[in-house]
């Protein structure tokens, strides 16, 4: 049996902090930065090739500072950057400030080395192609990083994006593909709300095919020079139909999110049988009312299908849609007097077929 040499010539992360940054920061940075690189490590083989140096700064003017001498930008690009951004990755290194929410200083230092993972194995720069996966997926990647160590849970991260982006003026996934469109976002649209609509899409995707996926397209970029094509690959979905699905089901999370006090009734897992055979399992996304259904059937028949919830005292409608089969459903049923069971019939849209009946429980 061959052993490897234990001491492979894997590159050097120097952590350094300047002056004024406080203990607690260091702390967190460097545990952000350790279970970044084992992740790295244990899911996909890969180290950085290149040494590579991270500066912590205590305030803005120091990051602006760092960013003139460390990433070549002019005086005042520097200042308009460090006036608005969390990190900053550039071929000189990462710098990252201290921000005034501590607890996101594990998820910045994350997502700014992830930067540098994505860059180690895209060819030629082409780790920004399709921008918002580029950001979106190195902030997915944090939140799988900290969901693992017990940071913070995924569902948290999810719902702490979707608070950022409600009720504002936020741009269309599409828009956010390319460099020129993700900074002229920044631009346009006033507030934080370009990188967490890029998170929460990066979010989905991981939802779909799991968290490795986010690194496995980086990966599967040198397999073909079209990233769209890429993307398909990696994620089972097509770049354009995705973006589009995307947008329609973050709209109808958006409106039907639900305020605190009503959230119970709907439970979080509902186990239902129908007629015709099939057995149904609803999982609830977050604290909205949309549901991710898997029904089966016998061994070998699945389909898949989001349903939108709408609940009027003990009544409940129920729009299936997007169904894996093509096909939609509605459904409607009265919730029982101990909120635990639900049953009532659906039907086809339109139709005035015959009766179909359904139950499900309810789990809290
Ligand atoms: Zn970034």
């Amino acid at each position: 049996m061959m052993v490897a040499p234990l001491m492979e010539a894997s590159a050097k992360v120097s952590l350094i902090f300047e002056p004024g940054v406080p203990d607690k920061v260091n702390v967190t940075i460097t545990r952000g930065i350790k279970e970044a690189e084992r992740f790295y490590k244990d899911s996909f083989g890969i180290t950085l090739p290149k040494d590579l140096e991270i500066v912590v700064v205590p305030d803005k003017a120091a990051y602006a500072n760092a960013l003139q001498s460390m990433c070549k930008k002019n005086e005042e690009q520097a200042v308009k950057e460090a006036a608005r951004s969390g990190g900053t990755t550039c071929s000189g290194g990462i710098v990252i400030p201290v921000s005034k929410n501590m607890d996101r200083m594990f998820f910045v230092a994350i997502h700014e080395l992830t930067h540098k993972y994505q860059g180690a194995v895209s060819p030629s720069n082409r780790e920004r192609d399709i921008m918002w996966l580029m950001e979106g997926g190195a902030t997915a990647t944090a939140g799988y990083i900290a969901d693992r160590c017990g940071v913070e849970t995924l569902q948290e991260l999810w719902n702490e994006y979707l608070d950022k982006i409600r009720s504002k003026q936020v741009p269309p996934l599409r828009d956010l593909r390319t460099f020129k469109g993700h900074n002229a976002a920044r631009e346009k649209y006033p507030g934080d709300v370009v990188y967490p609509k890029e998170s929460l899409a990066a979010l989905e995707l991981a939802r779909r095919k799991g968290g490795n996926s986010l690194y496995h397209y980086f990966l599967n970029l040198k397999k073909d020079n079209d990233s769209a094509k890429v993307f398909e690959m990696t994620f089972g979905t097509k770049l354009d139909a995705f973006e589009r699905d995307f947008e329609t089901e973050l709209e109808w999370t958006l409106r039907t999110l639900e305020p605190s006090y009503r959230t119970e009734r709907l439970g979080r897992v509902w186990r239902e049988k129908e007629d015709k055979g099939w057995e149904g399992l609803y999982t609830r996304r977050g604290n909205s009312s949309l549901f991710d259904a898997i029904w089966t059937r016998k061994e070998s028949e699945k389909v898949k299908g989001v349903l939108i919830m709408h609940l009027s005292g003990n009544k409940a409608f129920i729009e299936s849609r997007q169904q894996s089969n093509g096909r939609e459903l509605d459904y409607e049923g009265t919730i029982s007097e101990d909120s635990r069971t639900i049953s009532g019939t659906f039907w086809p849209p339109g139709s005035t077929g015959p009766i179909l009946r359904w139950e499900a429980t309810i789990e809290r």
